[in-house]
């Protein structure tokens, strides 16, 4: 068999449910459990982000990531990947541990419970990694360089307080991010910074640090979600599909600031 090289390190979910949303951002766990066995088939190896390199991308090493840290997570997913002793990573919005969101995209308003400091112990236990969200979940592009360094510090400081590990793994909101807030990171003491493919122009310098993945939608077939991590007939659609979902998520953050929340 040909294998093409992995052009892309990870994939990220935000639920894992049964229940009825009007968003594309909850995988049901039948769909997750089926693409999980998929990608173990093809032979991929399921790494923590903090241990994933550019260097051994020909060894097919991706992270089954979770942003935003809901529930579900716990509940749902990691009973899935804990029986197939795979460790997931998950991003935690330090301001939101314990509570339901107030910013998701979705019609409705309709809120969801995010994991609570009990339920990340123990995905911590098991193996998983835990990195921040940042504290709020603000668009790090659009605020000072002060208010970003606040972001990603406190959020850094209160995973390490309450986890008693060092935390080194940020993935900023939106996937909005620049230079500056990737030279902030380092100098906060990340040592890697999990972003959704296709990058808008990586900064020269950053190969290592950052981490490339595509986001999982409501029902994509496994070969489409095979061709997040491969180069396959869907990899063209996915990778437009990407684009297309950051833009509107981005949408959600400028009506929000329109309201005035
Ligand atoms: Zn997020």
């Amino acid at each position: 068999m040909i294998r093409m090289p992995l052009y892309n390190q990870g994939l990220v979910y935000h639920k894992v449910s049964d229940e009825f949303e009007w968003g594309l951002t909850t995988v049901s766990p039948s769909a997750f459990q089926r693409q999980i066995a998929d990608l173990q088939e093809q032979e991929f190896t399921f790494k923590r982000v903090m241990d994933i390199s550019r260097r051994n991308a020909e060894q097919r090493d991706i992270a089954i990531t979770f942003d935003d840290g809901y529930e579900s997570v716990y509940t749902k997913a990691f009973p899935i990947l804990n029986d197939l002793s795979i460790p997931g990573t998950v991003f935690i919005i330090t301001d939101f541990v314990g509570k339901s969101n107030d910013w998701d995209w979705q019609i409705g308003g309709k809120a969801f419970r995010h994991l609570t400091w009990t339920e990340i112990r123990e995905l911590q236990a098991a193996g998983w990694e835990i990195g921040s969200h940042t504290v709020s979940h603000r668009i790090l592009t659009n605020i000072s360089k002060e208010d970003i360094s606040v972001e990603l510090r406190r959020s850094k400081d209160i995973l390490q307080q309450k986890l008693g590990v060092q935390v080194k793994t940020l993935c900023p909101p939106f996937n909005r991010f620049n230079q500056t807030i990737l030279e902030l990171a380092r100098a906060a003491g990340y040592e890697k910074c999990a972003v959704s493919f296709p990058l808008e122009s990586p900064p020269r310098g950053f190969e290592d640090f950052l981490v490339p993945r595509l986001g999982v939608y409501h029902h994509e077939w496994r070969s489409v979600v095979r061709g997040k991590l491969i180069v396959n007939i869907w990899t063209p659609l996915v990778v437009l599909q990407q684009q297309i979902i950051n833009l509107a998520a981005h949408g959600t953050e400028i009506r929000k600031r329109l309201a005035g929340q």
